[in-house]
Order: C-alpha cells, then structure tokens, then sequence
C-alpha cells in the first residue's frame, strides 16, 4: 500500500478512523475526510512517525460543493486517486409506520447519495487496473431488520449501487466492493439517538445475535476493507462480504 492514494470518508470515528490508521500505518497516503477537525488531528498525531501522510479534508458529504473541493485538492496534491472507501453513514431507528421523510432523507442522503456522488467524481482520477472502492454497507444491506427500515434500505441500495458500478468499472480494471459488518462498537448508534443503557442492553444481546459470541471491532472491519483494496484482491470485484460474527446466517434480532 506504500504511497498508494486512499481517500477515506467518515474517518474522525469508528471504521473510517480505523480504516484511516491502517492504511496510513502501511504507507499509504490518506486523505482523512471528516467534519471533525480536532478527531483528525487526533487521528493523525496518533500515528507512527514511519506512517503515511494523511491530509485532513474537512468535509461534510451531503454538500456537493464540499466534496468537488475535496476531490480537487486531492487530485492537485496527489495526481490520481488509488482507493476510495466510502464510510461515512448514518443510522436512526424507525419503520414503516413513525419514519420521517426527513429522516428517510437523511439517511439515503448520507448512505446513497453522498456515495454515488463521490464515487462519479473520484472514477475519472482512479487508477486504471489497480485502482478499487470499497464501500462500508451493513449486514442491514443483505438482511431485513424491523425498526430499521431507512438504514436497512440505503445498505441494500449501497450493495447494489456496487455491484453496478463493478461491472461499469471492469472495462477499465477498477473494482468496487462492500463490506457487510454485523454489530461494531462505534459511535454509529449513539449518534442516532440510542440511550446509553439502551445501548449497553443492545450490545449485551449481540452476544446471542452473533454466532461467535460478542460485536466485532473497528479493526476487525478495517483489516478486511485493507485486504479488499490491496492487490491480494485484484480478481475480486462487485462481491458483498458479510463480516458479522455469523449474524447473517440467523438474521435474529
Ligand atoms: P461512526 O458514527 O463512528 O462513524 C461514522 C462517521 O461518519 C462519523 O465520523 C461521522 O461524523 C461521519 N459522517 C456522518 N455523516 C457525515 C456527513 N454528512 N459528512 C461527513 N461525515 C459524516 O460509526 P461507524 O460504525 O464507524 O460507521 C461507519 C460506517 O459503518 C457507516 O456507513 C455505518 O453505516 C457502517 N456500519 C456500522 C455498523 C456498526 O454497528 N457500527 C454496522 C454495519 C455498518
């Protein structure tokens, strides 16, 4: 991955953040995207002197405005773009009857519209037969959840959106894939408006909703979106990749 081009949305927190540090730990140069600049800084000042560079870019994704500007300076810096890995998202509870149109807005906003907007603008600057996205999706992609129903819907779209863009892309020998995590300690659910002992609970049934006994780790998720965009991955493209403890395989909620 060494000097290798990697923009990261969502990575002042959770697997972006972890996304970010892995990459940068192996050599490459990221381009760390958040609206958080001091969980930048922070990001960056926690890395090993031997690390990549990483450039903040402040960002907010729903704003086309922000994101032309971020790809621009990122191309001006760099001259082409390797990787993209698109996880910044959002989740809110609610299902057919109590969801919002503006909360259904927000979340396709932030899950489907900003991915498909970055992607269009990153294609024309990816790398030709090296170059990859790899999109953070959900278990909530592949399987339904009640109670979730926004969420659930923009994953599978993500998903979807993928595999489309695999076989777009494939002409050109770039490919794109998705991740499919169960549940991650993060703060994706406390964002949306989960209580802490809410939460807490939450986490204490993941160890029955997930086979292998407990939630998965930032980490555990950056490992794979890593191995995805490396070149140990060059003949896979447009797959989904459930990594969840299992939780696929019972969709128990
Ligand atoms: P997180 O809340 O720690 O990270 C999400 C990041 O996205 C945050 O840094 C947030 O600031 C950023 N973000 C949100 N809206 C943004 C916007 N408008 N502009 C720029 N950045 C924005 O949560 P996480 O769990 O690390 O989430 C990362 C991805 O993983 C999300 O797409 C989420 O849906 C997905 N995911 C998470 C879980 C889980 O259980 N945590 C499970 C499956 C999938």
């Amino acid at each position: 991955m060494k000097d290798k081009v990697v923009i990261v949305t969502g990575a002042s927190s959770g697997i972006g953040r972890a996304t970010a540090a892995l990459f940068a730990q192996n050599g490459a140069k990221v381009v760390a995207v958040g609206r958080n600049q001091k969980d930048l800084d922070e990001l960056r000042s926690s890395l090993p002197k031997s690390a990549g560079e990483v450039k903040i870019q402040l960002a907010d994704v729903r704003e086309h405005s922000q994101i032309d500007r971020m790809v621009v300076e990122t191309v001006d810096s760099f001259g082409h773009i390797d990787v993209l890995v698109n996880s910044a998202g959002i989740l809110k509870g609610g299902n057919i009857e109590d969801t919002s149109l503006d909360d259904w807005d927000k979340m396709m906003t932030v899950n489907l519209r900003s991915v498909f907007y970055l992607t269009q603008k990153c294609v024309p600057h990816i790398t030709e037969n090296t170059g990859n996205i790899v999109n953070v999706s959900s278990v909530a992609g592949t399987r339904a959840f009640p109670n979730v129903l926004a969420y659930c819907v923009s994953k599978a779209a993500v998903d979807q959106f993928t595999r489309c863009i695999a076989l777009e892309l494939a002409a050109k020998g770039i490919r794109a894939n998705s991740v499919n995590p169960g549940v991650v300690v993060t703060n994706l659910h406390s964002r949306g408006g989960m209580a802490e002992d809410a939460y807490e609970a939450f986490l204490e049934r993941s160890k029955e909703t997930h086979p292998l006994g407990r939630p998965g780790t930032a980490d555990e998720i950056a490992e794979l979106i890593y191995f995805l965009a490396s070149d140990k991955a060059s003949w896979i493209t447009g797959g989904n990749y459930s990594i969840d403890g299992g939780r696929a395989l019972t969709c128990a909620r």
